[in-house]
């Protein structure tokens, strides 16, 4: 039996805040072996003093890279990550064997389930990230067979997750959302059709990136299939997962969540602004209010799931949008109108200071729906390009299988020596 809560051991918000009280003391001493947590003045022994304590910020982290915030002794570290920064300077985040449980534990939360029937297709990048490895976790740890397809790897083309998905009967994914479009035109390509010929599919695991709900609503119909949302970070795992009823429910059981006010600083438990964790369950690397500078919406109305956890909507860092003629257009947004259009799976879009340039692979009626749409909505001129299918997403990339070998360096007289000290 773990010691660690699940969705359902409480059922009151009241209770929540009991479940975090109990924890809390663990976890701020776990901090007070940290030397990032010990040089900055020490750390609180109860809850008013975290709330009156520094923000721990992604520069703290970068500033601690690799082993700053290392609160155990190395040897007791199970794996080391680094999440894909756009700076240079990585962030590093490490975890106990023990940590693995409370992260492989969050991950599994998915309201569909995940079983020993289940045949896995883990999706996303095993390279230093922690997302591969997370969903293979718990995915293991409840019997489900794992299929390891890696992505950002040339061992794993789209045509060649199509053949698994289809050869091995997988009955679940987790990947971005944009990349089950790849894969349904990847199977339309293969002569496939995404709705028919994957009866096993029972559900779409989904994060990474904001998903609207004309892309959500896109992406079960092309498939026929569930899609469940997933959020978190490298530095912290899972955050949030989605309900029964379709929204997202931050892990209050498993870590203290704030919202902190970009403009003027101020936390509080509901709202708009950056979210703030503390992780109530880790000890290679205790972090104390981490400002993952993603932006939210908290919300602690109750919700038709019944969870007494707070729900929330992650609006992501590119949500502000760009000035197209004196009006904002945001991502999610103009999303909406391009996907409001059936059949539309890529598209491209650029924010002029005097109009929107947006391209599309779709017939020429639906590019003039689309400017028609753009203009009625935000009133500034739209170029709207036709695209043919492959004129953004290339058939080859759809199609293409390369053999992946081993470099090496001698070769027979009638071979190819061009592929010399290469993996292709
Ligand atoms: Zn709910």
């Amino acid at each position: 039996m773990s010691d660690r809560p699940e969705i359902g051991d409480w059922t009151d918000p009241d209770g929540l805040t009991a479940v975090q009280d109990a924890r809390l003391p663990e976890t701020l001493a776990a901090a007070a072996r940290s030397p990032f947590y010990r040089a900055r003045g020490g750390v609180p022994v109860d809850r008013a003093g975290l709330a009156a304590l520094p923000f721990t910020t992604k520069a703290d982290l970068r500033d601690a890279y690799p082993f700053g915030l290392l609160a155990v002794d190395r040897r007791r570290l199970a794996t080391y990550h680094e999440s894909s920064g756009t700076t240079g300077t990585p962030t590093s985040s490490y975890y106990t064997e023990h940590d693995w449980l409370d992260l492989a534990e969050r991950y599994a939360r998915k309201w569909v389930g995940i079983r020993d029937t289940d045949t896995f297709l883990v999706r996303t990048p095993y390279a230093l990230m922690i997302t591969g490895h997370l969903a293979q976790a718990a995915a293991r740890m409840r019997g489900a067979t794992v299929v390891p397809a890696d992505n950002r790897s040339t061992a794993m083309p789209y045509a060649r997750v199509v053949r698994v998905l289809r050869d091995l009967r997988v009955t679940l994914t987790w990947s971005m959302p944009t990349d089950t479009l790849f894969w349904a035109a990847a199977a339309h390509a293969a002569g496939l059709e995404p709705a028919r010929d994957f009866p096993a599919l029972r559900a779409l695991f989904v994060g990474g990136e904001p998903l609207g709900p004309a892309r959500r609503a896109r992406i079960a119909r092309l498939w026929n299939t569930t899609v469940v949302e997933e959020y978190g970070a490298t530095e912290c795992g899972s955050l949030a997962g989605e309900c029964p009823a379709g929204r997202l429910h931050l892990w209050a059981d498993r870590a203290i969540f704030e919202v902190r006010d970009p403009v003027t600083g101020h936390a509080a438990p509901a709202g708009r602004g950056h979210l703030v964790v503390t992780p109530l369950y880790r000890e290679a690397m205790p972090l104390l209010r981490y400002d993952t500078e993603d932006l939210v919406e908290v919300s602690d109305e109750p919700c038709a799931c019944g969870w007494a956890l707070p729900a929330v909507r992650v609006l992501g860092r590119g949500a502000a949008g760009h000035r197209v003629a004196g009006v904002t257009v945001t991502p999610g947004d103009l999303e909406e109108l391009v996907l409001a259009l059936p059949g539309v799976l890529f598209w491209r879009a650029r924010a002029l200071p005097d109009r929107l340039v947006v391209e599309l692979e779709a017939d020429r009626s639906a590019a003039d729906a689309l400017a028609g749409a753009i203009r009625s909505r935000y009133g500034v001129p739209a170029d709207v390009t036709a695209l043919p299918p492959g004129g953004l997403v290339p058939h080859h990339v759809l199609t293409a299988a390369p053999d992946v070998v081993k470099p090496r360096a001698l070769f027979g007289p009638d071979e190819d020596w061009a592929r010399a000290l290469s993996y292709y």
